[in-house]
Formats: structure tokens, C-alpha cells, sequence
């Protein structure tokens, strides 16, 4: 985790009350005990002197070592914050600054919001008296749209780089990137872990993972346990066996703490994570690559690791991007088995072969910059007044085409002129915090007077297919519930046809029960769009509705997401530019209807190239909203007459 610090600050932090030496004063106690014991605290003195002298530096630790949490309280101590000044700390998931921030706050003795907050996207939590910010690396770019020069921040900004200590090539790149910036290095105190590789290949690394932390847990001295596995389902799937076998093996067992960490899990379930593990019980915390290097769990000696990820993956041919479950590399091989040594001596479980481990794995992980779609980042430097992106001095360069690409959608899109510039349309993309298709296709609904329905749409789709709830033991149901919601048109009119349903039921959580939806979902939907039609203001775009006409809705969804139109030939689906063969998602209102032209929110890949949320469109209107990027030649097939179906085969294939 790099995170970079960027300092000075305002305000003082609230008086201190004298109160008796209660129950609180003891914690309060214990805590200090606490971060007095962490690896950076001797070098409290010399950190902040380095911190004087050199507006620039590199600070090396091992994860844990406390510099997250320490080095911004250190600074604050340090009277950094007088004056009206503020401290920054990036962070490279929302989790992690959601979860150091409440750590700290209570570290410092104060409410989360108060003088210790934190900013991740659709989500403030910070307030006048913030002077220590923890906040997604995005934010803090969005903070130079309303505030260049980072005034709060001054008059003496400076940036200190915090690199994990197995990445020492990282720590001289950075130096050197920064014209050879000072490196302050802390030293590491890990304890040694045994790795355990397998002999032969797992078939089910999920089962695997079940059948280990079982086995550790009968035979093993006490520790807590780490599994790593790739996302949400996987790790609910995991926790949910685990507690099946427990519950069956009864008394037999002591006592296991099963708990999930996920970016989606609510952030009082993620504070569970923390909790100290009782006498004679165990706690199996089942982690995504989070728990890798971003957050720290204390108490952990086992550790076991499938050897996968999901890593985004972006071909800049076709414009695609896709989410894959890939093997892990030896780096974060290496990192996830470190998390074991922390405490005490530990061990590290790979549920894969030595060989795969020398021979299938990567060395390291690609930067995440140079494999995901740049549209955003392009439209957000251009915003910010840095024109020439090709030869920006990137750290790690994305690959040229990547930018090229990035270039040409805005183009598309009309967020840049024929020069590169950003144009009137362009500025007004950039102050919405989402992707630059979804930004257009927000403004757009201006024109079409439809953005009361949009909104709702784009918040819907912002919070991630998680809307609809399948229990595995309530298929028949669910999907029947799921059904019921089905309009003419497309996914976009159904998520729409849930969100006034669950308006109109006065957002009763009865009712998400009842009709097999996450209510946690719709409240997560309910801010986007509040935070998302506060914008509309700011960006002069009138809130109005279509009133039940669905033509508009669509038209819209067009102006934005033109790029990705699927047309069905004789062969089925193809996309339009790439003639990419596609498949609609079983899971879609459309997978029986089979239009000739749709535009899908995005492509999946698991077993096959799936679309995910499709709308049907009229293929005239593609010329309408995108002129100047399709060509009437290509649209020629424009027959709203519907091919044969027979996507019941696929659906026999898809079992
Ligand atoms: P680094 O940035 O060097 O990786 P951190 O500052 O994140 O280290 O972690 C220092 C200590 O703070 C660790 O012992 C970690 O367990 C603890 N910690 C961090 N976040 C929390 C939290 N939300 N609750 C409890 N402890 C936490």
C-alpha cells in the first residue's frame, strides 16, 4: 500500500475533559500502551525531524508497523494542523480508509467525523472540524477540481510516501522518481512463517480452503486464521460452510469465530474483523487481497492462501474490461504469507504446488494503472488543466494505446474537441464522480427530460449487481420474485421498476424482504442518488421525469453507452466496432426476447463473454446521440423484426 501523505493542517481538536479515572480512562490506557508498542513509535522523533527537512520522502515499513495509523496522529501532535490546516492520507481501497480512519478516531479519542474522517466515493464523512483525512487516492484528485492548489493543505505541503518493506524496489523507484527523494526506513519485526504448498493441485480451492481451516483449528496450537479468496460470493459461500460443519461437529470443537471481509460487507461488520478473539475460541477472518496489504489484522499465526485473485484486466483493442479470476503473483504470495509473522512465529498453507508457485505465478502484480479503462483519469487531468497526456510523466506509464484509446472516447463522447480540449460538456462530465459513459448519459438525460428516471438508473447500476437476493435454499422463489419486476425494454427499466416500487413502499424494509431484494443495496442505491442529484445543480441539468415514457430513458442510456452496442446477426450477438461475439446474461429480462440491437452496461467474462444489464435500443438512434462515430453503413440491419429464439439452447448449456 502506497499511501501518500500530504500535510499541515487546521483547528484544534476539541478540549479534553477531565473525568475520573473510569472504565474509559482505562481503555484510553491501553490504547496508548498500543501504539507505543508499534515498530514506528521509537522512531517518533527522528520521523518528524526527516518530516522538517525534506518536503519529499520516503517512508519504508513493514504493513502493520503503524504508519498509516501513527504518522498523521504523530504530525498532528506535532502542531501540523495549526493555523487552518488540514492532513491527508490517501488510501488505496474505500475499506481501508473507512477502517483506519474509525481506528484512529478512536485512537485519538474522538468521533469518526469529527477532527478524523474520511472520504471515499458517494460517501463524506468528514466535517468542519476535520484535520486528519483519510481518504481514496480519487478523492484527493477530485479535491484539486474545486481546489487546485490544495490551499488547505499549505502553505508548506509536503508528501511522504509510505512503501511496505518487501517492496524495496518500490521505495527506490519512488525515490527516484521524486529526484531522488530521502528514504526513511523503519525496521521490520516479523517472526518467521513455514510455507506449506501441496502436493498436487486442488480441484476446489473453496473446498480446500474449508478442509484447512478445519484441520488447523482441531490440530493446531491457538492463532487466528486468514483465508484469502477472490470476492464477496466466494467468501460468503466460504463462511457459510464453515459454519454448516461447525454446527454439525457440535461441542466436539471449541469455538469458531467465522468472519467475512469484503469491500461491499457494511462497515460495522467490517469493524467486527478487529475485535479481539475471546480465551479458548479462534478467530477465521476469510479476506479478499484487502487484508493482503491495506488492513492489518492483529493475532494472526495461520494463514491460507488458494493463490488467486480477481485482478480487472483491459483490452485496449476492443475498449473491454473485465473482471477475471487469475492467479495471484509471488509477490502477493509472499505478502499474504508475511500477514502469519506479525505477532509470532506462523504458518502459511498455499493450497498450490511448489512448481506452480516457480513456474505458473507472475513475479509481481501489473500496476493497476496499466490494465483498466482510463477514461476517467484522462477526462480528470484534463480537467485539471494537464493537456498533454502522452507524454505525462506517468510512474508507470499506462500502454499508449490504453491512452490513445482513453482519448478517443472522450472525443466520442464530446468531452473533448478535435484538439484534445476539454470542451463545455467535458467540464461538466468531470464534476460527476463516475465513469465518463455514465457522466454522459446523466447529461444527456437533460435533453431528453428524462432525469429523474436516469438518475435512479445510474444509481442502481453504481451499486453493483447486488440488488437482487438468491439464497441458495430460495432459487425457485427469487426468481420468481425477480420476475415480477419485468418491464418492456430492457434491465435498465427493470432496476428503475424495483427503485419506485420500494419509493412508493415508503422504503420499507418489509417489503425489499418480501419481494427477495437487499435492502442494504436500495439504502446504498437512495444515497448515490441523493448525492448524485445534489450535483445536478452545480451542473445546471434540471431534475425532471418522462412520465412513463420509456423512449427517452433509453435514448439517453444510448447517449452514453453507444459504445457498447451489441447487434444479433446469424451467428448471435456481436458488438458493433470489434464484431467481439458476445452472449446476453442468463440472469437478464432480455436473455428470452433476443433483440436485434442492444447496448449492455458492461461485459463479464466467466465462462463465456457475458453483457450484463442490457436495454433494447433502435439502431436510428445510434446516428442520433453519436453521429460522428457511427457510420449509417454500419447500422444497415435495422429491422426491429426479433430473430427466431432459440437462446434456450444456451441456456441448456449454461446448466
Ligand atoms: P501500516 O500502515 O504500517 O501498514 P497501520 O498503521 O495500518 O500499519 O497499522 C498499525 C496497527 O493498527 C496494526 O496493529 C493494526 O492492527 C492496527 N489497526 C489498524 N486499523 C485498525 C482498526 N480498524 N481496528 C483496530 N486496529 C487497527
Amino acid at each position: 500500500d502506497f499511501v501518500s501523505t500530504a500535510m499541515t493542517m487546521k483547528g484544534t481538536l476539541s478540549e479534553k475533559v477531565g473525568t475520573d479515572l473510569s472504565q474509559a480512562e482505562k481503555q484510553k490506557q491501553s490504547i496508548q500502551e498500543v501504539r507505543r508498542s508499534l515498530p514506528v513509535f521509537p522512531y517518533r522523533e527522528d520521523l518528524l525531524s526527516a518530516i522538517k527537512d525534506h518536503q519529499i520522502l520516503v517512508i519504508e515499513g513493514e504493513t502493520g508497523s503503524g504508519k498509516t495509523t501513527q504518522i498523521p496522529q504523530y504530525l498532528f501532535e506535532d502542531g501540523y494542523t495549526k493555523g487552518g490546516m488540514k492532513i491527508g492520507c490517501t488510501q488505496p481501497r474505500r475499506v481501508a480508509a473507512m477502517s483506519v480512519s474509525a481506528r484512529v478516531a478512536q485512537e485519538m479519542g474522538v468521533k469518526l467525523g469529527n477532527e478524523v474522517g474520511y472520504s471515499i466515493r458517494f460517501e463524506d464523512c468528514t466535517s468542519e472540524r476535520t484535520v486528519l483525512k483519510y481518504m481514496t487516492d480519487g478523492m484527493l484528485l477530485r479535491e484539486f477540481l474545486t481546489e487546485p492548489d490544495l490551499a488547505s493543505y499549505r502553505p508548506r505541503f509536503s508528501v511522504l510516501i509510505s512503501n511496505i518493506a518487501s517492496a524495496t524496489l518500490d521505495t527506490e523507484r519512488f525515490s527516484c522518481f521524486f529526484d531522488d527523494a530521502p528514504v526513511f526506513r523503519i525496521p521490520g519485526r516479523r517472526f518467521p512463517v513455514d510455507i506449506y504448498y501441496t502436493k498436487a493441485p486442488e480441484a476446489d480451492y473453496l473446498d480446500a480452503c474449508v478442509v484447512s481451516v478445519l484441520q488447523i483449528h482441531v490440530t493446531q496450537p491457538p492463532g487466528d486464521v486468514l483465508v484469502f479468496l477472490t470476492g464477496q460470493e466466494e467468501i460468503e459461500a466460504c463462511c457459510e460452510l464453515l459454519q454448516e460443519r461447525c454446527r454439525r461437529l457440535g461441542s466436539k470443537i471449541s469455538e469458531l469465530i467465522v468472519l467475512p471481509i469484503y469491500a461491499n460487507l457494511p462497515s460495522d461488520m467490517q469493524a467486527k474483523i478487529f475485535n479481539p478473539t475471546p480465551p479458548g475460541a479462534r478467530k477465521v477472518v476469510v479476506a479478499t487481497n484487502i487484508a493482503e496489504t491495506s488492513l492489518t489484522i492483529d493475532g494472526i499465526i495461520y494463514v491460507i492462501d488458494p493463490g488467486f485473485c480477481k485482478q480487472k484486466s483491459y483490452n485496449a483493442r476492443t475498449g473491454m474490461e473485465s473482471l477475471i479470476v487469475t492467479p495471484c503473483s509471488r509477490a502477493s504470495a509472499n505478502q499474504r504469507a508475511g500477514r502469519a509473522g506479525r505477532v509470532a512465529a506462523g504458518k502459511c498453507f498455499r493450497l498450490y504446488t511448489a512448481w506452480a508457485f516457480k513456474h505458473e505465478m507472475e513475479e509481481t502484480t501489473v500496476p493497476e494503472i496499466q490494465r483498466t479503462n482510463l477514461g476517467n483519469v484522462v477526462l480528470l487531468l484534463k480537467s485539471l488543466g494537464i493537456n498533454d497526456l502522452i507524454h505525462f510523466d506517468f510512474m508507470d506509464p499506462p500502454p499508449h494505446e490504453t491512452l490513445v484509446l482513453a482519448l478517443e472516447q472522450l472525443y466520442a463522447l464530446g468531452a473533448l474537441n478535435h484538439l484534445g480540449e476539454l470542451t463545455k460538456l467535458g467540464r461538466r462530465m468531470a464534476e460527476l464522480p463516475v465513469d465518463p459513459m455514465l457522466s454522459k448519459m446523466i447529461l444527456a438525460s437533460e435533453q431528453y427530460k428524462c432525469s429523474e428516471e436516469v438518475l435512479t438508473i445510474a444509481a442502481m447500476l453504481s451499486v453493483n449487481n447486488s440488488i437482487f437476493y438468491r439464497p441458495k435454499d430460495k432459487v425457485v422463489h427469487a426468481d420468481n420474485a425477480r420476475m415480477n419486476f419485468v418491464v418492456p425494454g430492457g434491465d435498465h427499466l427493470v432496476l428503475l421498476n424495483v427503485y419506485t416500487q420500494w419509493v412508493e413502499s415508503g422504503y420499507s424494509t418489509q417489503w425489499c424482504f418480501e419481494n427477495f431484494i437487499q435492502f442494504r443495496s436500495m439504502k446504498r442505491a437512495r444515497d448515490v442518488r441523493e448525492q448524485l442529484e445534489g450535483l445536478m445543480d452545480r451542473i445546471e441539468v434540471e431534475v425532471c421525469s418522462a412520465n412513463g415514457d420509456i423512449v427517452p430513458i433509453r435514448k439517453a442510456v444510448t447517449a452514453g453507452y453507444f459504445y457498447h452496442t451489441a447487434h444479433l446477426s446469424k451467428g448471435g450477438y456481436k458488438t458493433v466496432k470489434h464484431q467481439q461475439t458476445v452472449y446476453v446474461h442468463p440472469n437478464s429480462s432480455l436473455f428470452e426476447e433476443q433483440p436485434r440491437w442492444l447496448i449492455y452496461h458492461e461485459l463479464v467474462f466467466t465462462t463465456k463473454e457475458f453483457m450484463r444489464q442490457v436495454i433494447e435500443i433502435d439502431s436510428s438512434w445510434l446516428l442520433e446521440v453519436a453521429p460522428h462515430y457511427y457510420k449509417s453503413k454500419e447500422l444497415e440491419d435495422s429491422s426491429s423484426k426479433k430473430m427466431p429464439r432459440k437462446q434456450g439452447k444456451a441456456r441448456e448449456e449454461l446448466g
